[in-house]
């Protein structure tokens, strides 16, 4: 067999584009320029942490190449190759995303680490303050940026306190944060272990990991993280790993994600069936359905309140559609 012959051969075997075939059909390692280009560099984030990419393996082709050992070939046009990433993000499939993996390393404070680290599907290794001193960091709140308890979500903030208010609560933290770290510090001069000297450093001190994780579980990670119900600090986290990342790393799986997995808008059996009788002109049959479901129904102050009915109800305000158990017609 000639060369040509040989190479054409194991291009149609990888299922993939010339980038990973060689002259001699040996299938090289995938490499992604635009995220080569920012390997190592810290992408800052909150007042001094920052999230780097260390390594990487796989691409939006190397999603489409698993697929495509399982799905048989087809041909290989870059624009069918995003069909079928966006089909399989559409359904659901995930080993595919699986072929892809991303290893980070975050500089994050540790209550903000203790929400990452809940989430089982990545490798860590987390910096040791029994083996080494504490970071000398912690994370501090600007005075415009103390946010107000909100009042309808118990997890959630809204608003910020003024700023004279927001001063003196940064002054405050500067001066509780200082003591820490010197009640800390007098404890190691003291001959203290470290693993016990730390243990009135406050949340807010800095901590770093190396976080390895694959793209399906990257993106079920995102899509939590990312998600306006989420605490801000993570969420600054997981936008910046999205969109400064993930979105050079694999752009057409990010895309796919952000179509169908994050803005994506999910309708329940109760909610399509309030749907369909509003859009066919019933509002009385929908407000029938939505309490026949129990989402709505009445106690001594009135309409009662009901976690699903609330988020049916944003949904209908997105398509302008009305809440007919809300509003008299
Ligand atoms: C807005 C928000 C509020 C939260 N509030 C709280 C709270 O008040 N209290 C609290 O304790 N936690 C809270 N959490 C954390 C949350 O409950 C999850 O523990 C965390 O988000 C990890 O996500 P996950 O459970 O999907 O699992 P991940 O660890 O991210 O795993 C991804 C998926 O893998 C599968 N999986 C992984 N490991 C296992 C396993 N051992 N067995 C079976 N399946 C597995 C599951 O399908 C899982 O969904 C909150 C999270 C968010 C985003």
């Amino acid at each position: 067999m000639g060369s040509a012959q040989k190479h054409a051969r194991a291009k149609a075997a990888s299922g993939n584009s010339d980038v990973m075939t060689t002259e001699s059909g040996r299938i090289e390692r995938v490499q992604v320029k635009a995220l080569d280009e920012v390997l190592g560099v810290p992408f800052k984030v909150l007042d001094d942490g920052f999230v780097r990419v260390i390594d990487y393996m796989g691409s939006d082709e190397s999603i489409v190449q698993a697929a495509r050992v399982s799905y048989g070939r087809g041909t290989k046009r870059v624009h069918e190759d995003r069909g079928l990433i966006r089909y399989l993000m559409r359904h659901r499939h995930t080993t595919p995303f699986e072929m892809c993996e991303l290893k980070l390393h975050v500089r994050v404070p540790m209550d903000c680490w203790r929400q990452w680290i809940r989430h089982r599907t990545a490798s860590v290794n987390e910096y040791s303050t029994r083996y080494s001193e504490a970071i000398d960091a912690a994370q501090a709140t600007p005075p415009g940026e103390w946010r107000q308890q909100a009042d309808g979500n118990r997890q959630g903030s809204q608003g910020t306190l003024d700023l004279d208010r927001g001063g003196q609560l940064s002054g405050a933290e500067a001066e509780l944060q200082e003591k820490s770290r010197q009640v800390y510090e007098a404890r190691l001069q003291a001959g203290v272990a470290r693993e016990q000297a730390r243990k009135d450093l406050p949340l807010s001190t800095y901590t770093e990991a190396y976080w390895k994780i694959n793209l399906h579980n990257l993106f079920h990670f995102l899509a939590l993280r990312m998600d306006t119900h989420a605490q801000l600090e993570i969420r600054s986290y997981a936008s910046t790993i999205g969109e400064q990342i993930v979105s050079r790393w694999c752009p057409i799986a990010w895309e796919a994600f952000l179509d169908y997995r994050f803005h994506t808008l999910q309708l329940s059996r109760i909610e399509q069936a309030v749907l369909q009788a509003l859009t066919s002109g019933n509002p009385d049959e929908a407000t029938r359905v939505a309490t026949e479901r129990g989402l709505v129904s009445y106690g001594p102050e009135g309409l009662k309140r009901n976690r699903e009915r609330s988020e049916l109800e944003e949904k209908l305000k997105q398509f302008n559609l009305p809440t007919p158990w809300l509003e008299p017609h």
